[in-house]
């Protein structure tokens, strides 16, 4: 057995429907997210919530099984552009201060 259980999608239309389009779609949302990290499945499924709007953090938290206080953390994070949680590849604005890197090897 896997450690990580994919999480099964509580959304209204899953429990319904056979088959419906967004089945497969809601499926695959908690696959991949079982396969991020913690901070990582938050800005997904933020970014999915933000896509879909009104109502989006209810609908995710239904999908996801995530709390929606979660969501909320995870769009007000990307909201910042991250800013807390910098990344190695990506810099910040407003740096600015050299162009480029010139390296010197001895
Ligand atoms: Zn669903």
């Amino acid at each position: 057995m896997p450690i990580t259980e994919v999480h099964k999608c509580q959304c209204n239309q899953c429990q319904e429907e056979a088959n419906h389009t967004d089945k497969i779609f809601h499926r695959q949302m908690n696959l991949l997210i079982s396969r991020l990290d913690e901070q990582q499945r938050r800005w997904y499924i933020a970014v999915e919530a933000n896509r879909i709007g009104h109502g989006g953090i209810r609908k995710l938290s239904q999908i996801t099984g995530m709390d929606e206080k979660t969501i909320q953390r995870g769009q007000q994070e990307l909201e910042q552009s991250l800013a807390d949680r910098p990344s190695d590849q990506i810099r910040l604005p407003g740096g600015g201060r050299q162009r480029a890197e010139k390296k010197t090897q001895g």
